[in-house]
């Protein structure tokens, strides 16, 4: 029986406009202020500049106020941390994001991690990480928060599920396992070390993959009726240009319970999820304004 197919874009159309909702109450409750997110990218790539105009399009349109600050290539790494230290110090900003990758004599660990942990919408500061791992309340990433609602409007029930993570970076495969094991499944991590990733794929209720290798996870790796995710994006030299995931779709999707497609699945979820970080770290914003 072929998966039942979950569709990100709606899912994430329902985010986006829950935030718009709540950001019009916001607003009224403010005296018309706004939450803010300011962008910053440093160089010229046409890759992260599409992203970045992206998110400030997506900003405006759930109400919030957008800024970008882009920056010279060879912009120094002192420059880089005097804008984020303007921007932390700036109370009409609630978000800060740093795209990535920065130009090579940047750090981009070192320097996303100058970003006050209360604006760090993408969740990615040590101080945000160790939140996530120590589960204090805090701003975490949004791919993985994506996905963690993709599997709950599949239906999931993920205590004392069997959940394997495919890929550990500390982009998504770290932050997901947490949050997985924050909703009390059995969590695996996998990752390029892995001994017989098939087997261990198998025994996964809930198979989420992030490698960055196109299908390459097969029917046989996949238990009848799991719910699997594919966060993969590969780019494929077809004409016209297409996007492939981590998931051989068309096979796993007769042996799954469940599935996401590329595109179309995870990855609008991860704008969706930039937008409720930037919103729920303005409230936090004016609760802790209220208590000085
Ligand atoms: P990454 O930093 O390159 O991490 C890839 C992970 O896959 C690593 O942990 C690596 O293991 C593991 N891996 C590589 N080859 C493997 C193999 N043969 N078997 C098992 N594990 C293997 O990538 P990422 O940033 O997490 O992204 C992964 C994919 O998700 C990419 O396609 C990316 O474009 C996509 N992505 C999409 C979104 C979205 O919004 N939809 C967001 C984030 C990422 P080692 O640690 O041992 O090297």
């Amino acid at each position: 029986m072929s998966a039942q197919i979950i569709d990100g874009k709606s899912i994430a159309a329902g985010v986006r406009s829950a935030v718009a909702h709540d950001v019009e109450a916001f607003s009224e409750q403010f005296g018309g202020e706004r939450p803010g997110l300011a962008t910053i990218l440093v160089g010229d790539d046409p890759g992260s500049a599409v992203y970045v105009a992206g998110k400030q399009k997506a900003c405006a349109e759930v109400g919030m106020e957008p800024s970008n600050h882009p920056l010279p290539a060879d912009t120094s790494r002192e420059d880089l941390a005097a804008l984020i230290d303007r921007l932390n110090d700036d109370s009409s900003v609630d978000g800060i994001l740093l795209q990535l990758p920065l130009p090579g004599h940047l750090d981009g660990v070192e320097l996303t991690g100058m970003i006050d942990a209360d604006k760090d919408v993408d969740g990615l500061t040590p101080v945000s990480s160790g939140r996530l791992t120590l589960g204090i309340e805090g701003l975490r990433p949004c791919t993985p928060q994506g996905v963690m609602a993709l599997l709950q409007s599949a239906g999931a029930q993920l205590e004392g599920a069997e959940a394997v993570v495919i890929g550990r970076s500390n982009l998504f495969g770290k932050p997901m396992a947490q949050l997985l094991l924050e909703a009390n499944a059995t969590v695996t991590t996998c990752h390029s070390r892995t001994k017989d990733l098939p087997a261990v794929c198998r025994r996964a209720d809930v198979l989420i993959a992030a490698v960055g290798r196109a299908r390459m996870v097969k029917a046989d790796w996949v238990k009848p009726g799991a719910i699997v995710i594919d966060v993969g994006m590969n780019r494929m030299n077809t004409t016209p240009p297409s996007l492939a995931g981590d998931v051989d779709f068309d096979a796993v999707k007769e042996v799954a319970g469940a599935i996401t497609p590329v595109p179309g699945g995870v990855g609008p979820m991860t704008i969706a999820f930039l937008l409720r970080n930037t919103l729920q770290a303005a409230r936090l914003a004016r609760a802790k304004g209220a208590t000085i």
